[in-house]
């Protein structure tokens, strides 16, 4: 498909270059041909009256004139050949190059449309798996005549947390599709200590739920950013956190400047990483050994972070803890 796009669009290129190109040498040769008829009419009056017609102007000042007879349409022939030649020679040249631009052009076009066809097919791929055990367990119960009321309650309730899964995950790919097209966010002066706060509200029932604490020193910082998309990318690192943190822990976030940059440490005291999935952790739909992590998620939140982090032109880090836990650093330019 992108092949024949590249020709087509290479054939443009040429076409118009050509177009020019023809047009004027068509000028150029039209001027020529105009210059070599008055040569003609020069020779006609030498050949005529024996001198050069007074209509014609010559250039001023003393000179001699010394007129060779010349076959004007030999040189009109020669002159006509080398133009169709550089014609010719300038289409193989404004090919090649246009086939090569028009790779250039393409390329990016190309690379998303790869990556939206992988997005696709990875979706898919994770939405058939719990559709299939939807699908089975309701064909299963329709066919067994003697399922009781409270029985299709049981595999009713089991459906629903298998579609509220679903729709977690739907709407996780919804957002990172999003972030996929959205080059640049809204962005406005935030200040980092509010947006770390909104964030831990948002994920304190969790918190209180498995008994973590959150510490949280005061931060001064100001960035410049889309208040929402940070809030979510903190939440998603605290979340993470906390689902993968032992009852009883704590969740340290710490920050420190570093040259124009904010740098914002949360430090967990978790099952941490394996160090061969440190690198691939914040690739679409990586989850780390989940016989460990007890398949808590989809992979799909340090995606998120990760664009998020891209748009707002910072970086986000993950390494272990020297005894415990792991850490995530993210560091995000500061508000000049
Ligand atoms: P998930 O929804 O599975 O948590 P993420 O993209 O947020 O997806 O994380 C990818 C994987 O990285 C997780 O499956 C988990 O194995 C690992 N991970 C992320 N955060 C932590 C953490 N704080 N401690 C330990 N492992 C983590």
């Amino acid at each position: 498909m992108f092949r024949s796009a590249r020709i087509r669009l290479a054939a443009w290129y040429v076409l118009i270059m050509l177009s020019i190109s023809i047009l004027v040498s068509s000028f150029v040769f039209a001027a020529i041909n105009e210059e070599l008829r008055r040569i003609e009419y020069i020779q006609q009056s030498i050949e005529v009256n024996g001198r050069i017609p007074a209509s014609v102007t010559m250039p001023r000042g003393p000179m001699r004139v010394h007129i060779m007879p010349l076959d004007t349409n030999e040189v009109r022939a020669r002159i006509l050949t080398f133009m169709v030649l550089i014609n010719v020679g300038l289409g193989v040249f404004v090919g090649l190059v246009s086939y090569f631009l028009a790779g250039k052009t393409l390329q990016p076009i190309q690379e998303m449309v790869t990556l939206q066809k992988r997005f696709i097919a990875d979706a898919s791929h994770e939405l058939r798996t719990p559709l299939t055990s939807l699908k089975t367990a309701t064909e299963v119960s329709l066919l067994d005549k003697k399922l009781t009321l409270s029985q299709a309650k049981v595999l009713l309730k089991e459906n629903l947390v298998e579609v509220n899964h679903m729709q977690v995950l739907t709407e996780n790919l919804l957002r990172l599709s999003t972030l996929e097209t959205l080059t640049q966010p809204l962005m406005e002066k935030l200040s980092l200590s509010e947006v770390l706060s909104a964030a831990r509200k948002k994920v304190s029932p969790l918190a209180k739920e498995k008994s973590i604490t959150i510490n949280s020193p005061k931060i001064a910082f100001f960035v410049m950013g889309d208040s929402n998309a940070l809030k979510e990318l903190f939440v998603i690192l605290l979340d993470n956190g906390i689902k993968y943190s032992p009852a009883h822990t704590t969740i340290t976030i710490q920050a420190h400047r570093s040259r124009s940059n904010a740098v914002i440490e949360i430090i967990d005291e978790g099952i941490g990483i394996n160090t061969p999935d440190l690198p691939k952790i914040f690739d679409r739909f990586y989850r780390a050994d989940t016989s460990r992590t007890g398949n808590a998620g989809y992979g799909l939140g340090l995606s998120i972070a990760k664009k998020i982090i891209q748009q707002h032109r910072g970086s986000i880090t993950a390494r272990n803890n020297p005894n415990k836990g792991s850490t995530f650093t993210v560091a995000l330019p500061l508000q000049k």
